[in-house]
């Protein structure tokens, strides 16, 4: 896929699932991988209004990094920037919220920061007004979820896949988009990489013993001899996703009892970890 191949790609996938409206207020939840980066590059070149939000994870030198790059691509870019910390927010760093929970709970380090940076993203895109969240998922992350919810023996746990999170439909929940969903992550870091955007490609330190990890390892190596095999996998359970919506509590969201935060769960996720590190 060339530059030209790529970026047109993208602007199908807005196009076709009806993402983005260039009179909405668009807030890109930049992490500083390529991924984000990206989307928040395309987004611009598009002419969307577009912001950056990024959740400074306070994870050492790993964090530091990643900010001074976010900061350098904005004013590149010339987009505003919107900066919260674990830390001033939840008291302590993701690290330290992790070993702590961990310790508590059997659950693994991307799942409990994976939760909280939602809850967070979310609250905050609100009170900034935003109309959409874009997030950086690629098809690669999409095929690996799908499987994963597969092997777990729920598929209901897949309700926010697609390129739109359309479960609950609210004014507390901001919608997340993707515009990315259909793009192997090869590609795009074929583009950054060309592009020769300020992103650091390591993946995060936590991630080694995940399970997505391995899963990750699967699907590559089940690609070299069926090269459509991601996207087999996102297309097959597309078809059925909308009537896993049907069967869900989709349309009735259910406020957290503690923090008033929309979910599917008397106490949202978000607190039920969030009362261990009190
Ligand atoms: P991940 O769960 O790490 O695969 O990240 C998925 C998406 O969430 C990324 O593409 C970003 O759009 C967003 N994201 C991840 N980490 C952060 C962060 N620290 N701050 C803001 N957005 C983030
Ligand atoms: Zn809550």
């Amino acid at each position: 896929m060339n530059q030209k191949q790529f970026e047109t790609k993208v602007k199908q996938t807005i196009k076709q699932y009806k993402l983005l409206d260039k009179k909405d207020k668009v807030m890109v939840a930049i992490s500083g991988g390529k991924d984000s980066m990206t989307v928040l590059y395309l987004l611009k070149k598009f002419g969307y209004n577009v912001s950056a939000l990024h959740i400074n994870l306070e994870m050492g030198r790993w964090s530091e990094a990643h900010l001074s790059n976010i900061k350098k691509f904005c004013d590149e870019l010339k987009v505003p920037l919107t900066v919260y910390s674990v830390r001033k927010e939840l008291g302590r760093s993701m690290c330290s919220i992790k070993s702590i929970v961990k310790s508590k709970a059997k659950l693994q380090d991307c799942t409990i920061c994976g939760i909280i940076r939602r809850w967070l993203i979310n609250k905050k895109a609100r009170e900034l007004r935003a109309a959409k969240i874009v997030t950086g998922h690629n098809l690669d992350d999409a095929a690996q979820t799908v499987l994963m919810n597969y092997f777990k023996g729920n598929l209901f746990i897949g309700l926010n896949e697609g390129p739109y999170v359309g479960v609950i439909s609210d004014k507390k929940f901001v919608q997340r988009v993707k515009p990315l969903y259909f793009i192997p992550e090869k590609e795009i870091e074929n583009y950054s990489r060309s592009m020769k955007f300020p992103v650091i490609y390591e993946r995060c330190p936590c991630v080694i013993g995940a399970y997505r990890h391995k899963i990750r390892g699967v699907l590559d190596e089940m690609q070299k001899t069926n090269p459509k095999i991601k996207e087999n996998i996102v297309q097959s359970f597309l078809k059925i996703l909308p009537e896993l919506r049907r069967k869900s509590l989709a349309g009735k969201p259910i406020y957290c009892r503690q923090c008033g935060e929309p979910g599917r769960n008397e106490i949202c996720r978000a607190c039920s970890i969030m009362q261990y590190i009190k």
